[in-house]
């Protein structure tokens, strides 16, 4: 889905506030890419290194709206936040993890009216879609 050129300043804008608000232990890029091949939503790993140094590498399909992107990026953020090597990735500490991220982030004023603009009718979430966490 091609977004405005308002709607894509706004996911920067809101990833700049996560890396402020809720800095991981690395740093974390964070790309839309077609994922839909991959039957995937979005994927979180730790690379690392590079000329960028260990980092967390979050990609979003780009097929979803700004909405949806917003909720994957939040499930995916958890897992940075949260990461570690070997253990099972939805655990209850990810869960409220993510809780905090979402009440803190969609229940502001001016993302909850954002978000429910933007929200799409239930049918249209993709569905039968997951995420991997890879790295
Ligand atoms: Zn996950």
């Amino acid at each position: 889905m091609k977004w405005s050129r308002k709607g894509a300043c706004k996911w920067r804008r809101w990833i700049q506030v996560l890396r402020e608000t809720h800095p991981a232990p690395h740093p974390v890029m964070v790309r839309r890419v077609p994922l839909k091949g991959m039957d995937l939503l979005g994927q979180c790993a730790l690379r690392a290194g590079g000329k960028r140094g260990k980092h967390f590498f979050i990609e979003v399909d780009s097929s979803l709206d700004r909405a949806q992107a917003w909720a994957i990026l939040l499930h995916e953020w958890a897992h940075a936040l949260n990461w570690t090597e070997g253990e099972p990735d939805h655990s209850a500490q990810w869960g409220k993890t993510l809780a905090e991220l979402w009440r803190e982030h969609v229940s502001d004023s001016d993302y909850e009216a954002e978000l429910w603009a933007l929200s799409p009718q239930p049918a249209s979430w993709p569905s039968r879609r997951k995420h991997s966490h890879g790295g």
